[in-house]
C-alpha cells in the first residue's frame, strides 16, 4: 500500500476509536507500519476529528526522525519499539478506554475470563511497571510486558494493541475492553472462574491455525 493509503487508513482508525468510546478528546495513538524502516503514526494532540491524512507522520522506527506537517505522537517511542521488536505487527493502538485502564490503575493483569482473551490477545493480559508517558522507560517495560501477545495493560494509563493489521489491533483493543469489564463485574459477583491453562494455549493455536489462517482465503470460521 502507498503511503498515503495507510495514512487514510490510520486516520479512519482514529475516527473508529473516538466513536467507539475507547479514547476521549485527543489521548491515545494509532500507527501502521509503512516498510522495514518506517511507521505512519498520528500527530499530537490533534482532534481526531480534525486530522487529515497528510498529517499523519512517517517516522523513522530506528532514529526517530520524522517528516510531515505535524508533530508525531508523544508516544511515537513506544510504537517504534514494538515494530522493533516484533517484526510480525503491522499496526499499534493505544486507547485510554475505561475498564481497561481501570484494570491498569489496580495494577492488575486481565486473566483468560474469556475465550476471547486466549484466541486474540494470546493469553492472559499483563500489566506492564509504571513509568510517565512517552518516556522510553514506558517503551521499554510494554514491550517486556507484551511478551507473546497482542495487547498490555499500562500501569495507571491504559492499553496498548498490536495486530497484523489495523483492524486485527483494533478487534484486540475491543477484546481487552470487554474482558476488562468482565473481571470488573464478575468481581461483584463474587469472582470470575478462569479459563485452564492448557484450555488457553490451545484456543490460541486453534485461532491463529485455523481462523487467521482461514481468514486469508477468505472461508471464516466464526467459532
Ligand atoms: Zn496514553
Amino acid at each position: 500500500m502507498d503511503g498515503i493509503g495507510i495514512r487514510q487508513l490510520v486516520r479512519d482508525m482514529g475516527k473508529k476509536l473516538l466513536a467507539a468510546g475507547l479514547v476521549l478528546g485527543t489521548w491515545g495513538n494509532v500507527s501502521a507500519r509503512l516498510d522495514k524502516k518506517r511507521m505512519v503514526i498520528t500527530p499530537s494532540g490533534m482532534d481526531y476529528l480534525k486530522i487529515e491524512p497528510e498529517d499523519i507522520a512517517v517516522v523513522d522506527v530506528e532514529t526517530g526522525e520524522w517528516s510531515g506537517p505535524r508533530k508525531p505522537s508523544t508516544e511515537a517511542p513506544l510504537h517504534s519499539l514494538i515494530y522493533k521488536a516484533r517484526p510480525e505487527v503491522g499496526a499499534v493502538i493505544h486507547a485510554h478506554s475505561v475498564f481497561a485502564s481501570t484494570v491498569a490503575a489496580c495494577g492488575k493483569d486481565i486473566p483468560a475470563v474469556l475465550e476471547e482473551v486466549a484466541q486474540v490477545a494470546g493469553g492472559p493480559v499483563r500489566v506492564a511497571r509504571y513509568a510517565l508517558p512517552g518516556t522510553k522507560e514506558l517503551a521499554c517495560n510494554a514491550v517486556e510486558a507484551l511478551e507473546g501477545r497482542n495487547a498490555v495493560l499500562l500501569a495507571n494509563h491504559g492499553v496498548v494493541a498490536v495486530g497484523a493489521d489495523l483492524d486485527e489491533a483494533f478487534l484486540v483493543c475491543q477484546v481487552v475492553e470487554k474482558a476488562a469489564m468482565v473481571l470488573i463485574y464478575g468481581t461483584l459477583l463474587g469472582g470470575v472462574r478462569l479459563l485452564p491453562e492448557g484450555d488457553v494455549a490451545e484456543l490460541r493455536r486453534f485461532f491463529t491455525e485455523k481462523y487467521l489462517a482461514g481468514r486469508t482465503r477468505g472461508d471464516q470460521d466464526s467459532r
